[in-house]
């Protein structure tokens, strides 16, 4: 594979626990508990049912199924095999139709220019050597009026605090190292991020963690973990 934009110790890291993906009391619940907030955050704004989407950085398919599940045609891509085999075995016992592919966002934006009426990529620029890159290859992907909803971490001292000493160190809702401070994102950086891509910054929506209730919740706090919608032109 000739991707450059990609971190071959991230890819190890994901494919190293694959197999609990799916198992909400592992190190992926995290992804599980935030997932119904999300799906509905992305539902709500781009109406899924009927659309054509494409979830880049997929996993093991937590966002992907339940998106297929909402009655949108999905497609998954991602560069590590094994959370995608595990994708791909998940769908026996979902009975959905989700279509996995390994390749890169931007190798799949050269074959696949302006097919997408959804690009959705959660949880995985804070993993890219080039965050930049991958929103040009999701903007690449939609067609005129697409939408692309990102979801990752802000940088800035609590984030830190909260996202790497809190939930690796204190709680455990992740195994050390997870996380790089230093790849975390601001969202200023990905509004322009977007911007030299050619989309507009739409909707900024916080979502956070109560360690007292042990859930998550949208609201207005941005200072952690966050969702932002883009949307392309229309034509
Ligand atoms: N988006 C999914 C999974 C998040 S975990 C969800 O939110 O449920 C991060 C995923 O990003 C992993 O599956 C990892 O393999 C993938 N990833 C990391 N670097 C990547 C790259 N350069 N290209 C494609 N996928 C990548």
């Amino acid at each position: 594979m000739s991707a450059t934009n990609v971190d071959p110790t991230e890819l190890q890291k994901f494919s190293e626990l694959a197999h609990n993906w799916w198992d909400p009391a592992s190190e992926f619940r995290p992804l599980h508990e935030i997932n119904p907030l999300r799906l509905d955050w992305v539902d709500g704004l781009a109406g899924l049912n009927g659309k054509k989407v494409l979830d880049v950085g997929c996993g093991g398919g937590v966002l992907a199924e339940s998106m297929a599940a909402r009655g949108a045609a999905v497609t998954g891509i991602d560069l590590a095999e094994k959370p995608l085999s595990v994708a791909r075995l998940h769908l026996f016992e979902s009975g959905l139709k989700v279509d996995y592919q390994q390749i890169s966002a931007e190798a799949f934006a050269e074959a696949h220019p302006g097919a997408f009426d959804v690009v959705t990529c959660m949880e995985m620029l804070e993993h890219v050597p080039s965050p930049a890159s991958t929103v040009a290859a999701c903007a690449q992907l939609l067609k005129p009026g697409g939408q692309a909803f990102f979801a990752t971490l802000n940088r800035n001292p609590k984030s830190y605090l909260f996202a790497i000493i809190g939930a690796e160190y204190v709680l455990k809702l992740l195994p050390r190292g997870t996380h790089d401070y230093a790849r975390f994102i601001k969202p200023s950086e990905l509004a322009r991020y977007c911007r030299d891509a050619g989309l507009n910054s739409g909707a900024l929506q916080g979502m956070s963690y109560n360690p007292v209730t042990r859930t998550y919740r949208l609201d207005r706090d941005i200072s952690v973990n966050y969702l932002f919608q883009a949307t392309r032109d229309k034509a």
